[in-house]
């Protein structure tokens, strides 16, 4: 029997190209939602080079911040996997930039499912919904927190995503038709780039290779794979126990310093770019009077929060790679396309 048609939104990002090739390669039709139709043959190019025939991905127009386009996106849908938000490099001053389109996009595209009979959503959260929580050292972090957008240490982007996974679950319960809810919460996402159009994740690793970073702060924090990333929301559409459920997508935890030296490691040129040492938090905490991008990271300074992956594997049977697969396979990546 033919297998039934999904959304992907945001198709031009770096976690929806993996994913609409998982997608593909399992032999589903895939319809992608981009906000400027002459994207598409971007994404094409990107989903072959994943090793998918884009033969089955048709392309449509449709942006989070607008209700024009979406009942057409999911005419005819089973699934929808909404990946689409603003990831920024920096944080915007004013945060409504990136919780509009997160939370009212998600109610936008929730709303059209719902008028369209959508079987499930799957939702792309992130870890920041879950890990940024006032909890005793030692805690190990899981599906069950969520973070506390009463902390005044709380960047934008975290309370983007935090609200718009909240808001999803809040209008699953509330509205009578609506779709099963399925959630993927990814923590720092690493693996290859299939394009030049670098996702914030990848930025990092490019900033390193530019020298701009001689120091790193001393953060660390769980990073995952692309690749398993796509697998889990392809599992999680599908899968009966999945529906009302949140998953953590984590291989294990890296410093930040750690990611530059598996830069250079894999590409032994950029070792005198890469951050040399770890600056102590008191330093950093100065520099971010200056620096916008340290102001990002300071919630971070003396933590290390790790959480569990125990469900994702359990439940959607994920084998997750972890840091030092996902990091080399990124550096390769930009190095392999002339990026770095
Ligand atoms: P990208 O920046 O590569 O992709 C973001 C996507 O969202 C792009 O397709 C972008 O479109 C789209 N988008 C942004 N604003 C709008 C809008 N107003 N209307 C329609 N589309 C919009 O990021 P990632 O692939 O890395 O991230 C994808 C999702 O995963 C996001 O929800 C992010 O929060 C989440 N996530 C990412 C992690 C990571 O480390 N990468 C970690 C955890 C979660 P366009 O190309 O037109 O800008």
């Amino acid at each position: 029997m033919a297998q039934p048609l999904v959304l992907v939104t945001g198709a031009t990002g770096f976690i929806a190209k993996h994913t609409i090739a998982e997608l593909l390669r399992r032999g589903y039709p895939v319809r992608g939602s981009v906000r400027r139709l002459d994207r598409g043959d971007d994404v094409r190019r990107a989903v072959t080079r994943a090793g998918a025939d884009p033969s089955g991905l048709s392309i449509v127009a449709a942006d989070l911040l607008s209700d024009e386009g979406w009942d057409a996106a999911l005419q005819g849908c089973r699934y929808v996997l909404h990946t689409a938000s603003p990831f920024p490099v920096t944080q915007p001053d004013n945060a409504d930039d990136v919780v509009k389109p997160a939370r009212d996009g998600t109610l936008r595209v929730l709303a059209a499912a719902a008028k369209a009979g959508v079987k499930r959503v799957v939702l792309t959260s992130s870890t920041v919904a879950v890990m940024y929580a006032a909890r005793p050292e030692g805690h190990i972090f899981s599906e069950d927190d969520w973070s506390d957008l009463d902390r005044g240490s709380i960047t934008p982007y975290i309370r983007s995503k935090t609200l718009a996974e909240r808001s999803a679950w809040d209008f699953v319960k509330s509205t009578p038709g609506a779709p099963e809810l399925s959630v993927i919460n990814p923590a720092f996402v690493q693996g290859p780039a299939l394009d030049a159009d670098l996702s914030t994740s990848h930025e990092v690793l490019r900033f390193m290779a530019q020298g701009l970073y001689p120091a790193s702060p001393k953060i660390t924090f769980p990073v995952c794979d692309v690749r398993d990333v796509a697998i889990a929301h392809a599992e999680a559409m599908t899968s009966p126990k999945a529906a009302g459920e949140r998953f953590i997508i984590a291989g294990g935890e890296t410093r930040l310093y750690d990611i530059g030296q598996r830069l250079a490691a894999a590409c032994p040129d950029l070792k005198s770019k890469v951050p040399k040492v770890e600056l102590p938090d008191f330093a950093v905490r100065v520099l971010a009077i200056f620096d916008k991008r340290l102001r990002t990271i300071k919630p971070e300074l003396g933590r290390h929060r790790v959480c569990t992956n125990r469900k994702a594997r359990e439940v959607l049977g994920l084998t997750l790679r972890g840091p030092d697969e996902a990091i080399t396979a990124a550096a390769r990546s930009l190095r392999d396309m002339g990026l770095v």
